[in-house]
């Protein structure tokens, strides 16, 4: 089987691991501040607060960012359901906002229409943007941050695919009020479950580091509990794995775009649509998708290839669409057009360290061949 993702994991990262946990210390001690100073300088931000998961990452951030019941929450329609389902989850309500075609994140014209609609009241209760870095590419984050800077709304960015994504030479992380990162096994480096919280903004960093442990007032020197928090400490072994996972990630970053370039090019010249390359775009490809032609029944193409041992799913989803958000908002196709035609369309193939040319070349002919 060509499996679709494999961590890549050596003998420093388990070595690193074993001698965390001999130690004894084994929750949010050195190693996650060590982890934290490395990821904040990498990102470029002047805080890092490591968390449990990326879906904690960004429940946490809009509880600093002061959501709550009744509030609105801008987020697109593509995404893995942790960004709308953390809306919900503080009682805010979603807006969806249809995709761009070529990235598949957020439009930045359909998100500024929305806006422009809205009733005063409803203007009022607007608290972010939350947009999405999907598969890793960052997209239109800077045009999304104008929108948001110019109607005075903070910006969330869903980072949890994007480690290492740059647009006009700015680190995808970097822009937002706060940014999000994941650290699970199906991203680019892992630390089993693990997700990091990025921002500039003292404020902010204080009482997401309260959040994440019960309260505790982190600048006070006696315990001292300022607000009802939550337990989303990171590990100490979790930790030493992603500091030895950090290592190695310029490595990482460069096999994926190669294996991905790779792909576009056996996909060129065929009617297969392949993620569009931008020059002034670093695409993270944390996970590498086409797109079919309209008439093709992608379901079945995807079982054609499971039978030839080649693991693909179908990307991410389209979130509205989905049993909960349509029954609570209901759903009609017309709202996001963009999204319905896409999410029944894309495939995302193979892609980690280990995958060999000759593996992309078997998986291009057996897709091309189904295509014909
Ligand atoms: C993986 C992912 C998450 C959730 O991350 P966890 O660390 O698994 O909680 C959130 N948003 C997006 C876009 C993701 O891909």
């Amino acid at each position: 089987m060509i499996r679709i993702s494999i961590p890549n994991i050596d003998q420093e990262d388990i070595d690193s691991i074993i001698e965390t946990v001999k130690t004894g210390f084994l929750v949010q001690g050195k190693k996650v501040q060590e982890f934290e100073s490395i990821m904040s300088e990498y990102i470029g931000v002047k805080h890092a607060i490591a968390v449990t998961n990326c879906t904690a990452a960004l429940h946490l951030s809009l509880l600093a960012l002061g959501a709550e019941k009744n509030d609105i929450v801008f987020v697109p329609t593509y995404s893995w359901l942790s960004t709308a389902n953390v809306v919900e989850l503080i009682g805010a309500r979603p807006i969806f906002i249809d995709i761009d075609e070529e990235s598949f994140n957020m439009n930045p014209e359909i998100l500024e229409k929305k806006i422009k609609s809205l009733s005063k009241s409803e203007k009022n209760k607007v608290k972010a943007i939350l947009p999405v870095h999907v598969f890793g590419n960052p997209n239109n984050i800077l045009e999304i941050s104008k929108i948001a800077k110019k109607n005075n709304i903070k910006m969330v960015e869903d980072a949890a695919c994007a480690l290492g994504a740059k647009v006009d030479n700015k680190m995808a992380g970097s822009i937002g009020d706060l940014s999000c990162f994941s650290f699970h096994p199906r991203k680019a480096i892992t630390t089993g479950e693990g997700g990091i919280i990025a921002t500039n903004n003292q404020k902010y960093a204080n009482v997401l580091k309260a959040l994440r442990n019960h309260g505790l007032n982190p600048e006070s020197p006696k315990p001292d509990f300022i607000l009802a928090g939550y337990n989303c400490r990171l590990t100490e072994f979790q930790a030493a794995f992603g500091i030895s996972q950090m290592k190695k990630f310029n490595t990482i970053l460069k096999l994926r775009n190669e294996k991905a370039n790779y792909y576009n090019k056996l996909f060129s010249s065929t009617n297969i649509i392949t993620p569009n390359p931008n020059p002034n775009l670093q695409h993270a490809f944390q996970t590498y998708t086409i797109v079919l032609p309209k008439k093709i029944n992608r379901d079945k193409v995807m079982q054609e290839l499971k039978k030839e041992n080649i693991e693909v799913n179908f990307g991410t989803y389209n979130m509205p669409s989905t049993k909960f958000f349509k029954k609570k908002y209901g759903y009609n196709p017309k709202d996001y057009p963009v999204t319905h035609d896409l999410s029944s369309r894309i495939i995302a193939l193979p892609l980690h360290d280990f995958l060999k040319n000759e593996e992309q070349d078997f998986i291009s002919q057996k897709v091309l061949k189904q295509i014909k």
